[in-house]
């Protein structure tokens, strides 16, 4: 926490004191910071989530000196706020959240409920959903955002040390696969002091701090692969089989150099996201910019964090029976990383998300000038090859898409993950070629083969399943059909 408050984790990006560019400065240090701190990124995630959430609201009521703290540089005023939404339940469909908030004379409101899944029992504070008691706070039922569900910030407590305030208790700690330095917990409202943030449409100005959180999951993803095969390749040049480092058997290179062409991917797909939301905040994005950012997000999450646990299982398999190993540390990385997968929504989830965005045209034109603007920079032919390869690849989508609906619509939604996968993988390929015609002159052809690997791997999961597809229609079956008895 003091290293997080000292470095400016959080404070770097609203200091604003690279311009549009501060967002690239604070990421580039929370990525580095990430993944030696034993997932404290996550409460650094939230708190920096919930300042956007709060400037976008303009702070109100007391929370203007929340902001300060969560702002600080110094470790003595440093706070840290969580976000509870997860519910037994629910955590994905929230419109199964059973919390309720009832007003107070004094207009702060208590809580009553309980959140089944917070990775934030430290923090000082936590933004909250829950449902107004609409009868007591004399407000007829909610119209068009249909949840209805309202934000509450809940102060916690002043000082780290100090038990939670009254009406707020951790029902028990739990037992996690990993992430397991920092306590996670179930958490009991039994009439928690809240003020209100917004009692008719919270999801929705949670929105800033949802995808900030999501951006974050994918730095973290990528500190997570970059780690790991540090880690990897400098067992690799100690450890000898057969004579020789196992570093220079052909096969054993062959795999860390796949590992690393989709870690470079990943880098580039993260910190384009991020690149895009310093210029929203900069307010110097363009509306195409905002179209690609949105669009950007729950790739880059969904595709990362599962990049990611892949890179870091081979990164076990590296180590041989090491990585098996308590004592080495290396299994940690794997039970921690699983997290990123889940946390901020699961891979189906930001599939479903990515689809819905993606539909609209706007957003899809958005990316198509995103993958133009890297072959208008590129000039290598095989770095060429790689744009077409990967444009391609999003026309294969896209072409998909649009007779799914056509003709199976109920194909679309079984589909979602191979479309985002693929429009992911399409954006880091064209992302990694355009960086390797400005990285050539200092690195040659390493550059270029990073392209070419990660090319390799086959970027285009809805041609893969076209046949499948097609057959599925043709035969009338379904996926489902696997599971009859
Ligand atoms: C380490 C960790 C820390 C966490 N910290 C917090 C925290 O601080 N605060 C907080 O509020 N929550 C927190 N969570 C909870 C987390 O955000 C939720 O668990 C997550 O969003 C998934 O929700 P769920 O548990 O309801 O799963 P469900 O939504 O029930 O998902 C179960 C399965 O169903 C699938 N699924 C759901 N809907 C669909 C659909 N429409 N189509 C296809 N598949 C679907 C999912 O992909 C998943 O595979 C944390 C979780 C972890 C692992």
């Amino acid at each position: 926490m003091d290293v997080a408050a000292e470095y400016g984790i959080i404070a770097s990006a609203y200091e604003q004191k690279h311009g549009a560019h501060s967002r690239v400065h604070q990421m580039a240090k929370a990525y580095l910071f990430s993944t030696s701190t034993d997932m404290i990124g996550f409460l650094m995630a939230t708190t920096d989530g919930a300042v956007r959430t709060l400037l976008d609201l303009g702070q109100p009521r007391d929370t203007a000196e929340a902001v300060r703290h969560f702002t600080s540089r110094d470790p003595a005023s440093f706070w840290t706020c969580g976000q509870w939404r997860t519910e037994q339940a629910g955590g994905t469909d929230l419109s199964r959240i059973k919390t309720r908030a009832v007003p107070n004379d004094d207009g702060t409101w208590s809580l009553h409920g309980r959140k089944w899944f917070t990775s934030s029992s430290v923090a000082n504070a936590a933004l909250v959903l829950a449902y107004p008691d609409r009868s007591s706070a004399d407000e007829t039922a909610s119209d068009g955002d249909h949840e209805g569900l309202g934000l509450f910030y809940v102060p916690i407590r002043s000082d780290a040390d100090t038990p939670p305030h009254e009406g707020i208790g951790v029902n028990r700690l739990k037992e996690n696969l990993g992430a397991r330095k920092i306590p996670v917990s179930e958490i009991a409202l039994d009439g928690a002091r809240a003020l209100p943030l917004e009692t008719r449409h919270g999801t929705r100005y949670l929105t800033p701090m949802v995808e900030i959180a999501r951006i974050w999951n994918a730095v973290m993803a990528t500190g997570f692969m970059r780690r790991g095969l540090a880690l990897a390749r400098d067992f690799s040049r100690k450890r000898e089989a057969f004579g020789t480092p196992i570093i220079e058997k052909p096969l054993h290179y062959d795999t860390l150099a796949s590992m690393q062409a989709t870690f470079e991917g990943a880098f580039q797909l993260t910190f384009r996201t991020v690149e895009l939301l310093g210029e929203l905040e900069n307010r110097t994005l363009s509306d195409d910019g905002m179209q690609l950012l949105r669009a950007l997000t729950p790739l880059a999450k969904l595709l990362t964090a599962k990049q990611a646990v892949g890179v870091v299982g081979e990164v076990v398999e590296a180590f041989g029976g090491a990585g098996y190993v308590e004592e080495t540390g290396i299994p940690l990385l794997l039970r921690d990383v699983q997290a990123l997968t889940i946390w901020e929504g699961t891979t189906n989830v930001m599939s479903l998300i990515a689809l819905q965005l993606l539909r609209r045209e706007r957003r899809l034109r958005a990316v198509r000038n995103e993958l133009q603007r890297y072959r208008d920079a590129v000039e290598s032919p095989v770095l060429v090859e790689a744009v077409d390869t990967a444009e391609d690849a999003f026309r294969s989508a896209v072409t998909w898409l649009a007779e799914a609906l056509d003709e199976f619509p109920d194909a679309v939604e079984a589909g979602a993950r191979r479309f985002a996968m693929t429009i992911g993988k399409s954006l880091e390929l064209a992302l990694l070629a355009r960086h390797a015609q400005w990285a050539m002159p200092n690195e040659g052809n390493r550059a270029v083969a990073v392209v070419e690997h990660l090319a390799a791997q086959g970027i285009d999961e809805i041609a893969a399943h076209r046949t499948y597809d097609a057959r599925m229609l043709a035969h009338d079956y379904t996926a489902q059909s696997l599971f009859r008895s």
